[in-house]
């Protein structure tokens, strides 16, 4: 297969773990005889500083004219305090609308390897946890209108939408649906529908969206008691479908049972196109350009960008294991590094997975 990615390395950490990201791929297409063409763009602070604008219009066509694009992370101190409207941050906001990107995926996982790590008791995480957060990225309150300032009683207030049409309903949650199918077929539709309308209709939309899936065993749960059995017994759960404020707050909470934002991947997509996969973490200026990163949630983003654009499970499933044999020799980057096993750094790091593949 022919392997046609867009690569935006942005700010920060980004280059570098980009780079490691891209030799894990070029391994593990060589191992599976597929071959790879790469383009490279310019995206967020480095975008602005060449071209005066966070998402310049030949890298949203270098990423539409790919089959998936792979994004490092974008920002910096250096951009804080420019023209809100070009923020680097406008870049990926951008290039998600242009590419139609409306379910994000959020996997949080813990090797068993790094449970100590968690911030969660080890017998909670001991068999370590596998949990894939499907938010809806478009709607919901973020987006929906009428939006804004009133004055109530002759005082002001503000005020937003959290409108869902029953469209933007039924393709997450068949996404969701076909991810569940991928996995262990159990599905868990957070909401608040003892208290919302908008949730409500999320429910009967669910039921009836999901009903398409007579494997998939589904059930649901208020959003906040998903906050809570995600601390307490975080195991229960295999994949969520959530709307976009709750999917914001919750995948952000699961990420932290994992440990460290250093390990998470992330798939951002849309009904066909291209998809987007990142690392959930930012571009780390603190840290960045001393070989110090964590590449591996970025090398997962590739494990992700196989499996879901291009349905390669062998080889995606390669990719986790040599990162997990990696793990389990003991080798870690500073930010999963508590006491045991050996330091190292980001290139380092990088090699180690290249060598386990295959
Ligand atoms: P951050 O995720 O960049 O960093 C938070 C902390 O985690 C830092 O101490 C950093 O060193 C550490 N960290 C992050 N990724 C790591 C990795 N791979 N390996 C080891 N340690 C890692 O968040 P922040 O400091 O709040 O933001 C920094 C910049 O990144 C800001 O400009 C912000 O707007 C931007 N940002 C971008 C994205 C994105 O591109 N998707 C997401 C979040 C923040």
């Amino acid at each position: 297969m022919n392997i046609k990615i867009c690569l935006l390395p942005g700010d920060g950490i980004g280059p570098e773990i980009i780079t490691q990201a891209v030799r894990v791929l070029e391994k593990t297409a060589t191992h599976f005889t597929h071959t790879i063409e790469t383009q490279t763009a310019l995206i967020g602070g480095v975008a602005i500083d060449a071209v005066g604008e966070p998402l310049p219009k030949a890298t949203i066509a270098a990423c539409q004219s790919s089959d998936a694009v792979l994004l490092g992370a974008v920002g910096g101190p250096k951009w804080d305090n420019i023209d809100p409207a070009i923020r680097p941050e406008k870049g990926l906001l951008g290039i998600r609308k242009a590419l139609g990107l409306f379910a994000n995926l959020r996997p949080a996982v813990l090797f068993p390897e790094l449970v100590k790590a968690s911030y969660l008791r080890p017998d909670i995480v001991r068999q370590g946890l596998d949990i894939m957060v499907v938010r809806e990225l478009t709607g919901g309150a973020y987006f929906g209108e009428p939006r804004g300032e009133t004055i109530i009683n002759g005082e002001r207030a503000a005020f937003n939408t959290m409108i869902y049409a029953e469209s933007e309903i039924e393709r997450i949650v068949r996404m969701a649906c076909e991810i569940a199918m991928k996995r262990s077929k159990r599905l868990c539709s957070v909401d608040k529908a003892n208290v919302l309308d908008v949730s409500r209709l999320w429910r009967e939309v669910t039921i009836r969206t999901a009903a398409e899936y007579p494997d998939v065993q589904l059930s649901h749960m208020y959003v906040d008691n998903a906050a809570m059995q995600l601390i307490r017994d975080p195991s229960q759960f295999d994949v969520l479908v959530t709307e976009n404020l709750f999917g914001d707050i919750l995948s952000d909470e699961a990420s932290m049972l994992t440990g460290s934002i250093g390990m998470l991947p992330s798939a951002s997509m849309g009904a066909d196109g291209p998809a987007l996969f990142e690392p959930i973490h930012g571009s780390a200026p603190d840290i960045a350009g001393q070989d110090k990163a964590n590449p591996l949630a970025t090398i997962l983003s590739v494990s992700m960008l196989l499996r879901y654009s291009f349905g390669l499970e062998a080889e995606a499933l390669a990719i986790e294991k040599a990162v997990q044999s990696v793990l389990a020799q003991g080798y870690r980057t500073g930010d999963i590094y508590v006491g045991e096993g050996t330091q190292v750094g980001c290139a380092a790091m990088g090699s180690l997975v290249v060598d386990a593949i295959g």
